[in-house]
């Protein structure tokens, strides 16, 4: 399994990155905030560090949230019960005060990654949402046995929504989806694959836009 460590401590890193190798798992580290938002796609965990030089590891954890899932254990040297109670409600699925001892490090990363392996679904091969047909494998949608025209980037805009249907999709999981970059990219390339999309699928009122937030797309009920 990839771990990402995120701990501007160098001492403290190699320690963490050690640990995590006698379990047999590849440790990559960062030691910025700003690193752990561009790379967080290519880990299954996180170990994240809250004293960080760029910004506070809170701000991080409470900004990955917003766009993934994946399983992240705050490591704090602040062992006091406020920082853990915020790191918990930020989105941690759990925390560690330093010093972390190997057992425990190892312990707690079998247990969140447990949790997390139950609670992902079977991945899903074709979605199907009114007239639509989403091949996610072929990389291939069609409306009404048609296929449609769409680009690369306007076929994972449709499959991300898809996947989310019913529910809102925020433009920071677009962005972080779609350009693996949701806090420095510019916005505006977005508006202009959802242009796009919405005129080669001729469904109005089928993506809405949901004010300040994001968007949604709402299936009728077969
Ligand atoms: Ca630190």
């Amino acid at each position: 399994m990839e771990v990402l460590i995120v701990e501007d401590d160098d001492a403290m890193a190699s320690a963490l990155a050690a640990g995590v190798a006698t379990a047999g798992h590849a440790a990559s580290r960062v030691a910025r905030g700003a690193d752990a938002l561009l790379s967080h796609r290519n880990f299954r965990l996180i170990l994240l560090d809250l004293g960080l030089p760029d910004m506070d590891g809170l701000e991080v954890l409470r900004k990955l949230r917003q766009v993934t899932d994946v399983p992240i254990l705050v490591l704090t040297a602040r062992d006091d019960e406020r920082s853990v109670v915020l790191g918990l409600r930020s989105g941690a699925d759990d925390y560690l005060v330093k010093p972390v001892k190997l057992v425990e490090l190892l312990a707690r990363i079998e247990a969140v990654t447990r949790r997390a392996g139950r609670s992902s679904g079977v991945p899903q091969h074709t979605i199907v949402l009114d007239d639509l047909d989403i091949d996610l494998d072929r990389r291939v949608a069609s409306k009404a046995g048609a296929p449609l025209p769409l680009t690369a980037t306007e076929f994972e805009l449709l499959a991300l929504l898809a996947r989310h249907a019913g529910s809102v999709v925020t433009r920071e999981q677009i962005l972080d989806a779609l350009w693996g970059d949701a806090f420095l990219a510019s916005s505006r390339s977005l508006d202009v694959h959802l242009t796009g999309l919405r005129a080669k699928l001729q469904k109005p009122g089928f993506i809405i836009n949901v004010r300040g937030v994001g968007y949604r797309v709402e299936a009728a009920a077969p």
